[in-house]
Parts: C-alpha cells; sequence; structure tokens
C-alpha cells in the first residue's frame, strides 16, 4: 500500500478520526520503574508457557560501538534483572553480534540452573549448502551455548528462496529428529517474506510456533496483519520480532512523540508499541533487544502492568503513526543483513542520517554527517548490483532509495545555500 493510501485509510478508520478529541484525556500512568519485586506477566497458548516479554540477543550491549564483542559485565547485570523479574525466555541466532551472542548467552546463562531459563536458537538456512552443514552447525550451537537441549529452535529469516533451500535440504526433518530425541522442545521458524508464502510455510509441517515481524506500523505496511491472521488460521502461536522496529517506533518524530505524550504523560513511545502487540491473543512472546538498564526496567514495568487497550488508546496510536508516516523516512531497522555491500556503501548507516535528517528537519547536521562518510561509504557509490535487496527482510529498494536521497538532499542544499 503507498503511504498517501495507507494515510487515507488511517483516516477512514474509526479509530482514528476522534484523536484530538481523545487527546485532552489522560490515562493512568503504568511504566514507570518496575519495583525490585515486579514479575513480568506470562502467558499460555496451546500448552506453552513462556514470560509475555522475551530478551532478544541481536542487540547486546557492545565493548566498542560497531563492533560485535559484547560487554560481559553489562550483560551480566542485564540478564541477572531479567531473571529476577521472570523474563527468563533468552532468544540468539548463529549470525547475532557474529557468533559470540551464542557464546555469551551460553556463558552467562549456565550460572542458573538449567531448567530456570528458555534458550532459542536458530538454524541458518541461508548458509547451508548441504546436509551435513546442518548437522555441523547444530553441534557448533550446543557447544557455544553450553547446553544439551534448545526450548525452542528455529528455522532462520525463512523466505521463498531458503525455504526452498530448507526443503531441498530436509532441515525440518533433521530438526524433527531432534526433537524426538528431546533436543528440541518446540520447533518453529522466523519469517521475512509475503503472505503466500507464509502460508504455504505454515500448511506444510506441523510447527509449534512462528516468529514474524509485528508492530503497529507494520500490521499494516509490512502486512503483519494477514501474517498473523494466517498463523493464527493453522494455529499457530506467534512470536514477536521488531516490536519497536529496531527501535524506530521508541523514538519516532516530535509530532508523533508529542501526541503519545499528551495522552499520558508517563508512559513512552515504546510502552505504547509494546501493549498494541500485547493485545493480540495469539502472540505468545515479544521479543525485545534491549542494550541498557533503563529499557529493561521500563519494559518490566509495562509487562508487569499489562491492561488491554481502550478504543481511544487506539485512537492514539493511529494518531502518532499517522504524525510518524507524513515524515517519508526509510523504513530501515539497521539489523545490517544487507552488508557487507560489495563496493563498500555503508547502507544502514546512511539511512540512521537520513531518517534522522527528516524527523529532525536538520539538514545542516545531515549534511556535516554525510560529509564526514569517507567517499566509497557514500550512497553516491552504489553501482546498483542489487545484492542488498535479496538479503534486506524489509524488502528496500536500496538502489532506488539511494537514488531518491540524492535528489533530494541535492535539492535541500541547494535551497539551503539560496536563503543565505
Ligand atoms: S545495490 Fe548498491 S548498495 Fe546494494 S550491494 Fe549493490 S552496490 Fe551496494
Ligand atoms: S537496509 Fe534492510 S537489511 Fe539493511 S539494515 Fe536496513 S533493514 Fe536491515
Amino acid at each position: 500500500m503507498k503511504r498517501r493510501d495507507f494515510l487515507k485509510s488511517l483516516l477512514a478508520l474509526s479509530i482514528f478520526a476522534p484523536v484530538s478529541r481523545l487527546l485532552a484525556k489522560t490515562v493512568k500512568k503504568t511504566a514507570s520503574p518496575a519495583g525490585k519485586d515486579a514479575k513480568v506477566e506470562k502467558r499460555t497458548i496451546n500448552g506453552i508457557t513462556v514470560p509475555l516479554l522475551g530478551y532478544g540477543t541481536m542487540r547486546l550491549p557492545r565493548k566498542v560501538k560497531g563492533e560485535p564483542a559484547i560487554d560481559y559485565a553489562k550483560a551480566e547485570k542485564l540478564f541477572a534483572r531479567a531473571m529476577a523479574a521472570g523474563v527468563n525466555y533468552f532468544d540468539t541466532a548463529y549470525f547475532y553480534h557474529r557468533g559470540l551472542s551464542e557464546k555469551c548467552v551460553g556463558d552467562l546463562l549456565t550460572r542458573y540452573p538449567r531448567e530456570s531459563y528458555i534458550l532459542a536458537d536458530k538454524m541458518p538456512v541461508r548458509l547451508l549448502k548441504t546436509e551435513a552443514d546442518i548437522e555441523r552447525i547444530w553441534k557448533e550451537q550446543l557447544a557455544r551455548c553450553k547446553t544439551e537441549y534448545f526450548d525452542f529452535y528455529l528455522l532462520h529469516a525463512l523466505n521463498g528462496r531458503s525455504w526452498k533451500t530448507a526443503k531441498r535440504l530436509k532441515v525440518y526433518e533433521f530438526l524433527k529428529a531432534r526433537q524426538r530425541e528431546g533436543k528440541i522442545r518446540y520447533l518453529g521458524f522466523s519469517f521475512h517474506d509475503k503472505p503466500e508464502v507464509l502460508d504455504e510455510i505454515a500448511k506444510s509441517y506441523k510447527w509449534d510456533f512462528a516468529q514474524i515481524q509485528l508492530n503497529y506500523y507494520d500490521w499494516t505496511q509490512y502486512k503483519s496483519k494477514e501474517q498473523y491472521e494466517i498463523l493464527t488460521k493453522y494455529n499457530i502461536p506467534v512470536i514477536v520480532m521488531e516490536p519497536l522496529r529496531g527501535g524506530v517506533l521508541a523514538r519516532l518524530n516530535d509530532e508523533a512523540r508529542a501526541i503519545f505524550k499528551r495522552a499520558d504523560r508517563d508512559r513512552s513511545p515504546a510502552s505504547w508499541a509494546f501493549r498494541y502487540v500485547a493485545d493480540l491473543p495469539n502472540v505468545l512472546c515479544i521479543l525485545s533487544g534491549m542494550t541498557e538498564m533503563e529499557h529493561l526496567e521500563e519494559n518490566i514495568a509495562t509487562f508487569s502492568t499489562l491492561k488491554p487497550l481502550s478504543a481511544r488508546e487506539k485512537g492514539v496510536i493511529s494518531g502518532a503513526l499517522a504524525a510518524y508516516l507524513k515524515k517519508g523516512t526509510v523504513p530501515c531497522t539497521d539489523c545490517r543483513y544487507c552488508l557487507p555491500c560489495p563496493v563498500g556503501v555503508a547502507i544502514p548507516k546512511i539511512f540512521a542520517m537520513y531518517n534522522g535528517y527528516k524527523l529532525s528537519g536538520d539538514f545542516a547536521r545531515f549534511e556535516q554527517q554525510y560529509s564526514a562518510l569517507p567517499e566509497e561509504e557514500r550512497a553516491q557509490e552504489c553501482v546498483s548490483c542489487m545484492a542488498c535487496v535479496k538479503k534486506c527482510p524489509q524488502s528496500i529498494a536500496i538502489p532506488e532509495e539511494f537514488k531518491r536521497i540524492i535528489k533530494e538532499t541535492a535539492k535541500a542544499k541547494k535551497g539551503a545555500c539560496g536563503n543565505k
């Protein structure tokens, strides 16, 4: 759906129309820092019980910004606080922190009794060339995570292409055999593609759960609604990734933040986003990558005092989203799957700079940041080879976006020079 059409459809929704009237009221505060005894809510679907808030370990605290090495001292404190609050679901993957996430999770969690935490890991299907690779990686993951078994195990990032690989190499059959041996408790997959591909995967085998990207932005923009409905139709519980869209929904822009603030001055945009997802009855667990203690504390507060959204609150979210979409940002989540670019273009960095400009209107700052980029990392170097587009889970037309950004910022620069 085009942005303009989407805005029109929002306007047509009754939950959006009365926003200005609704904003005058306030709601009871719930997102203040949690007490030390606070426990997050649990949820049970199809006999599976987990905390509704799970710990995503793709963005653990780093020793040095931009480098994969993890700050263990900080991560240890975060994990201890999470465990104390009942956030004992930890989601890792072969690729996260270039393999160091699995190792860190293994090193830090083995200090707790194995049955006291829930461990999720994933088979990197796109790395597989032969059936022998499956067993090699599986054993490597058990060793890295210092465990005998995984509670949740997923085929990672399935799409039309990797699904063909998974079928050809019989990945499901290998993992099902591990499940029968008691090495996997629940078997599922994570997914990034169109709903029709999801439908095919969902009905092909018996799955215990599936992990999809879901948040109030993607509900319509990324067809998450259709994906959620397909999984519900097949009775497959949903684990949510990117509830904040890589942090975008925690930041938003001034206008959107002001809408939330007017509705409830004590609740953060992140808390609104989590509540939106938690309201969906087939959502089993919501993963959040909590890098700072204040994020974890705030999330514990949100998930230990959850209340369903009222129609009025849904209207507030729709209003904030409409205000955000007007800004024309690129929907990049900084997952970095598109890297490395063969010619060295710093793809997510450029989108972050551009989005910062669109949200703040500060063109001088954008110019300063962009001109500090080494020439070989700039958008102008893109040769449209499309290697990145094939890997982007958000289906961003990266070279096209670069052309648009170059054109738009050149125009803005001309305007800025003319104004001097
Ligand atoms: S399309 Fe451009 S940015 Fe993407 S990988 Fe190719 S050269 Fe790099
Ligand atoms: S462009 Fe796509 S793949 Fe690259 S960081 Fe952004 S969302 Fe991830």
